[in-house]
Order: structure tokens, then sequence, then C-alpha cells
């Protein structure tokens, strides 16, 4: 709505004299006919809508906002840059943020990644860690592996690959037959749906052997990658994996000559508790590994691949034979994008944010449990997470309540206040990931809105149907 040399103060006075707000927006939003309140500035944790309502950013959107809005450093980093330089194109020119940005999250992962490559959004980073894949098994003389393993119910994005890659039948159906066949799906860890009856050993078990079996019926030989998030996310809402999944997925990949590549998109930079999501999971590092939404914090859009030491030492041996990695997107390793997230990376560090989210997670949790305590005894609402990306789970309340809750419990909770984030349909759940710096007194008036909106849908419930 604010394009080109539109002075200063002008698209202000247009909505205050109302003349935006009157017309249809232009947009074409994800809901069509819904009318979306217009977000025009953010302090802290809360977001204010033109009509000055203030919402508790309660999700972070979508767990991207991890610095909160409005942080003043953030924004002074990217505007410096752009000032100094907004764009050079990476065929002909690298820059002093994006080098520096690789080299500190190199430097806190560990020797896990030896090469960071920047792109613009979860989606592309998914895309370039399954092209990355594949060159590296034409480099190391297996072009026969061409197969990629995801598993039901994940979300790796929405570009045609990162589609084919996840599970998400809402998300998917439509465009399904333009997917590729290459693609194939095993079955999702989640021992507390799943594995019932069974001890964790023998669902984990359960869950190795037929990767294997699949890895088997595929030609061993054939396969290239696997693509898993350490923490299922966007679909499922939170959910951990069993403690040993991870190390011995990897276990079986490199027995296997597949790549194995962890999506952290929505898990990782801190959100969980650890700058990497693996390093609580068993800490073993994946071949290659995504990253996004937190990495610049909202303040730019930016991602990024990670690789390994081996996956690197292949596109070199590859590059003394003049091969070359053939992908690359316009605004790839974008400076402003690289200078904000470097801004994001120091206050991380600095403010030690990190342990923070671990003990504002287990506070959410803690009052979560005791606001619905009701609810837990009467429909075993459940909860579930690590750090501040925890889940409630309506559990039974669907079937008492005639039909699934989360996106009318989220739309009721907005309406009091805060943005939670609906997880559907595999789930009946909403998804918490408040912005990092949330203190404990935002944390219980996130909770208060949250329980009294649910509360309101079931009387509601109640009364219509019961
Ligand atoms: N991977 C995961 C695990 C995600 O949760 C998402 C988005 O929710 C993506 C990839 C796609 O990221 P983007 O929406 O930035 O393309």
């Amino acid at each position: 709505r604010c394009y080109g040399r539109t002075p200063r103060g002008q698209h202000s006075a247009l909505l205050k004299a109302g003349q935006l707000k009157k017309m249809e927006s232009a947009i074409l939003h994800r809901s069509l006919g819904k009318a979306y309140p217009t977000a025009v500035s953010g302090q802290g944790v809360y977001l204010i809508t033109d009509n000055g309502q203030k919402i508790l950013d309660g999700s972070s959107g979508a767990a991207v906002s991890s610095l909160g809005h409005g942080n003043t450093e953030v924004i002074e980093a990217v505007v410096t840059q752009a000032r100094n330089l907004s764009f050079a194109h990476t065929s002909f020119f690298t820059s002093d943020p994006a080098e520096e940005l690789a080299r500190v999250i190199i430097d806190r992962s560990n020797g896990a990644f030896s090469k960071v490559t920047f792109l613009s959004s979860g989606s592309e980073a998914v895309e370039t860690a399954l092209k990355i894949a594949r060159q590296h098994h034409i480099y190391n003389g297996e072009p026969e592996r061409i197969h990629i393993i995801g598993r039901m119910h994940a979300y790796h994005g929405n570009t045609l690959g990162a589609l084919a890659a996840g599970n998400n039948p809402p998300r998917r159906d439509a465009f399904s037959p333009l997917l590729s066949s290459a693609f194939h799906h095993v079955s999702r860890c989640f021992y507390d749906a799943d594995g019932q009856g069974m001890s964790e050993g023998v669902y984990e078990d359960r869950l190795i052997s037929e990767i294997e079996s699949k890895i088997e019926t595929l030609g061993p030989k054939t396969v290239a990658a696997m693509i898993v998030e350490p923490v299922g996310g966007a679909t499922l809402g939170s959910v951990p994996p069993t403690r040993t999944y991870l190390p011995r997925l990897k276990d079986l990949c490199s027995r296997y000559g597949i790549l194995l590549i962890f999506d952290e998109v929505m898990c990782g930079m801190g959100r969980v508790g650890s700058y990497h999501a693996w390093q609580q999971l068993g800490g073993v590092a994946p071949d290659l590994q995504t990253i996004g939404k937190g990495l610049g914090a909202g303040y730019q859009p930016l991602s990024a691949v990670l690789l390994a030491p081996k996956v690197v030492a292949a596109f070199e041996e590859g590059s003394k034979k003049s091969l070359k990695f053939t992908s690359g997107h316009t605004f790839q390793g974008h400076s402003m994008g690289c200078a904000g997230a470097l801004a994001v990376h120091r206050i991380l560090k600095r403010d030690q944010l990190i342990s923070h989210v671990g003990e504002m997670g287990m506070l959410l949790e803690s009052v979560l449990q005791k606001g619905l305590l009701s609810e837990i005894n009467e429909y075993a609402v459940s909860m579930r997470g690590m750090g501040l990306f925890r889940t409630v789970d309506f559990g039974r309340m669907q079937v008492a309540l005639g039909g699934p809750l989360a996106q009318e419990v989220a739309d009721e909770t907005f309406r009091r206040g805060a943005a939670v984030y609906t997880c559907s349909p595999a789930v009946d759940a909403i998804l918490f990931a408040p912005p990092f710096i949330i203190t404990a007194k935002e944390v219980a008036e996130l909770s208060d809105i949250f329980v009294s909106a649910l509360r309101a849908v079931t009387k509601r419930r109640k009364g219509s149907k019961l």
C-alpha cells in the first residue's frame, strides 16, 4: 500500500482518512472474504492494529518474531546496511554481513557445519538442501541416487519440491498431480499419539525398521536423502521425537550412504531452548540443515542451508573438475537480511535469550496446565513441546463438544487480545511460540487470555449443542 515515492506521512494520512479501510482488500489473502485487521506497529511482544487494538503475539506469527517487535538495534543494523549497500548480486559479489553471519553460525555449531548458503524463505532453503543432496551424489559418482524420503504430516514449505517432501494433505492435495514421484513418505515419530500400548523403545524400533524397509524397497543405492523436522511443527504442533530416534536415523542413513537433512526452519535458532534443536535430541548433527524464521526474526526475510564438512568436500572435489552448484535465487544472501540476522545473533548471545527460552517455556507450560486443570481432567487435554514451542492438544474435547475446536478457539483468543497458531487437520491443537523476550507477567497474560477464550467457546458449544 505504500509504493515508490509516497511522501512521508501520506500513507498514514490516508489511513486516518479511512480511505484505505473502506476499500476492499487488493491482496489475495489465504482466506478469501475474511476481513483481516491491519497491523500498523509493534512493540515488544505486542502488535498494534489500525483501530488501536493491542494483540499479544503468542506464536511470533509462525515462530518467526523471536526478538519481538520494534527492536531498534536490529532495525538500525538493517538501515545502516541499506545505506551502505542494499543489493549486490551474488553472481558477482559476496558481502561482509553474509560472510560474518556464516562464520558466526559455523562457530556456534561446534564443527557440525563448514559452509552456509543464504536464501530468503524456508521453502527455498528446503529446495536448496534437496538440490545440494542430489548434486553431492552426482559428484560422488552415484547419479542413480534420486529418491527423497520424508515423513507423514511433516511440513517443509509450499514450493513444489518442499511440498512434495512434506505431507500435509490440505496444503498438498490440490497440487499432488504436479509433485515428483521421487518423493516417498514413512510414518511420523509421535509416540504420544501412535505409540499406545508399546514401550518407547519398541515404538522407535518399529519406525527405524520401517525406514530401513523403505530404503530396501526403493533400492539402497537409489536414495539420495531423508528429510525430517527434529521437532514437528506447523502440522502437528511441537512434537519432539523419541529419545534416540534422531541419532539412530543418522546412523541408518550413514550406513546406506543417504544424506540426512534436518529441517529446523521452525524449531531452530533457539526456539526450543538450544541453538539447534538436535543438540538436545541426541546431539547428532545432520549432513544438511535448513534454518529460517527466527534467523532474521522477521526483521528481514532470511533462511539458510548449513552444510556438513563431508558435503562441502564433495563439492570442492567436484569443482576441481569444473563442476558447480547449479542453483541460485536472485535475492539469496541479501546483505540487509544478513546484517539484521547478525544483530539478532548478537542480542541472543548478549542477553542470554536462549536460556531465558528454557525458563519461560517451563513457566508457560506450568501456567497453562494450572489454567486448564479442569479440561485436562475432563477431556484429557494435553500439552507437549520444548522451550517456547508448546502445544495444547484438545484431546477428546472435539468429540464431546461437536467437532474440532482449534480454529474457533484461536479466533476467540484473537478477539480477546492474543494471537496463537492453529495446527490442523492431523491434530486439533494450538501452538504457542511467543517471542523469546516474553516476561513472566506476559506469559500469565497469554495463558489467561487463552483459557478464557477456550471457556467461552466451550460454553457456546455446550449452549448450542447439549
Ligand atoms: N520448513 C518448516 C519446518 C516450516 O515450518 C516451514 C514453514 O512453516 C517451512 C519449511 C517453509 O518456510 P517458508 O514459509 O518461510 O517458506
